[in-house]
């Protein structure tokens, strides 16, 4: 199963991820934790990545791709995977396209996350303050002023890519204002429909 998860920041992509990494056994392949572990361990990449990924604006194309491609050549990713938080621009969609038919295999289902917005920041802020309340460390991109311009990001580089997808007849819109055990459901359903979402 490959498997993309479409939506803006706080729209649950995450959670939803984490449940169908134990259903199907695949990975998640989150491009925001690859980065995040990359600028931890000062790798060259990191160090280009970190102020960007911390104003909240998008780290280049080459630099995700190239992160992408190696990632999805890992054993793991053999059976499949779960993009979450990635593509994010048409560039990536168009690259991800490449890098599969280069090894001739297809996507089986790209669902989007579909939210309020005026609901994210709320969402976020409970995010922020569940972690510090559990003794963790908050990201450095989870404050209001970063979260602007990830959903500025997101409505004008990542709603193109849905819109992608939709073109060709592959995307599956989920309300992911429903209660997560809902959304669950409704992923599940479009995923068992059959059909190429
Ligand atoms: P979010 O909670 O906003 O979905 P992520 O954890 O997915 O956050 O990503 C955090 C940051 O990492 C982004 O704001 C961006 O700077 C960088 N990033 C992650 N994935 C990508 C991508 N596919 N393309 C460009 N930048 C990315």
């Amino acid at each position: 199963m490959r498997l993309i998860l479409l939506g803006p920041p706080g729209a649950g992509k995450g959670t939803q991820s984490a449940r169908l990494v134990n259903k199907y056994g695949i990975p998640q392949l989150s491009t925001g934790d690859m980065l995040r572990a990359a600028v931890a361990a000062g790798t060259p990449i990191g160090r280009a990545a970190k102020a960007v990924m911390d104003s909240g604006s998008l780290v280049s194309d080459d630099i995700v791709l190239g992160i992408i491609a190696e990632r999805i050549e890992q054993p793991d990713a053999a059976k499949g995977f779960i993009l979450d938080g990635f593509p994010r621009t048409v560039k990536q969609a168009e690259g991800l396209d490449k890098l599969l038919a280069d090894k001739h295999l297809s996507l089986d289902a790209v669902i989007e996350l579909k939210v309020n917005e005026a609901e994210l920041l709320g969402r976020i802020e409970k995010r922020v303050k569940d972690t510090l309340a559990a003794g963790g460390t908050v990201r450095a991109d989870d404050n209001a002023e970063a979260f602007k311009i990830r959903l500025d990001a997101y409505r004008e580089m990542t709603a193109p890519v849905s819109a992608y997808y939709a073109g060709r007849g592959e995307l599956k819109a989920v309300d992911g204002m429903a209660p997560i055990e809902t959304v669950s459901a409704a992923i599940d359903h479009a995923l068992a429909a059959g059909q190429r979402v």
